[in-house]
């Protein structure tokens, strides 16, 4: 049985202080969701803080992007080991932000997830379709390309480490959400395509967590689908009493 898997993405939102306080108050709420793994993605600045705050809590720490090399002249950037060093578990890599703002490539996500991996950070790969691609009937195949191209190399990727989280851009930050039937036939077809690229038993075990608009009021509905492991929430993750909530509702009934 796997572990349900909700992360929030805070995306550029908190000052060290105001990261440190969320934990205070999560504290607190996270009641009766031991079966859940939690996940908070800061920015940088406040992954070392949070680290700290959350010591003996069951609370990882994500880093929202890396660099893939180790070190060098790459200004702005940061390494795997360097979110490692500060206390990160997880990094999310390929957000839909990074790839429609900073023109990310699946290639570079590619390279992302092999540097995260070979650092020993869990990655949180994040797919989906934009609206356009979905009116066109393009899901599936802007699906298939984004995990072919971004989980090149399998023999170096261990896929059970791996959280895919599938994020249809046109749900991202707009309050519209995919409808579960949607989410789930979305995840299905993920996880066939990592069954044909890692097998069945590793397929079956990589946490697919769907992103997009999740709400206290909609996660319940979305987690019990079969194929919906979790949830990447961004705004609904920025109050601690809303993602708490979340949490709650995403430990499904077959858990
Ligand atoms: C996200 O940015 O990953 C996200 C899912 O945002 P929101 O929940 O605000 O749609």
């Amino acid at each position: 049985m796997k572990t349900p898997f909700v992360a929030a993405n805070w995306k550029m939102h908190k000052t060290v202080e105001e990261a440190v306080s969320y934990v205070g108050t999560l504290r607190g709420r996270l009641k009766n969701t031991a079966g859940v793994e939690v996940v908070l993605a800061p920015p940088f600045t406040a992954i070392q803080a949070l680290a700290v705050a959350s010591a003996g809590m069951p609370i990882g720490v994500a880093g929202q992007d890396l660099y893939w090399e180790s070190q060098g002249t790459f200004t702005g950037e940061i390494s795997a080991a360097m979110l490692k060093e500060a206390g990160a578990s997880h990094v999310i890599i390929g957000h839909s932000e990074r790839r429609h703002i900073f023109r990310e490539t699946n290639d570079e996500v590619n390279k992302k997830v092999r540097a995260a991996i070979a650092a020993d950070l869990r990655p949180i790969v994040c797919v989906g379709e934009t609206e356009d691609e979905r009116d066109a009937d393009r899901t599936v195949d802007v699906l298939d390309l984004q995990i072919a191209a971004g989980f090149r190399g399998r023999d170096s990727i261990q896929v059970t480490r791996l959280v895919v989280a599938y994020e249809p851009v046109w749900a991202i930050g707009t309050g519209r959400t995919a409808t579960p039937k949607q989410a789930q036939a979305a995840h299905a077809h993920i996880r066939s395509r990592l069954t044909e690229t890692f097998g069945s038993k590793n397929a079956q075990l990589c946490r697919i967590i769907y992103g997009g608009s999740v709400k206290p009021s909609n996660a319940a509905a979305l987690s019990a689908e079969p194929d919906v492991d979790g949830a990447l929430v961004g705004g609904a993750g920025l109050e601690p009493e809303s993602f708490a909530e979340i949490v709650a509702k995403s430990v499904p009934a077959r858990v």
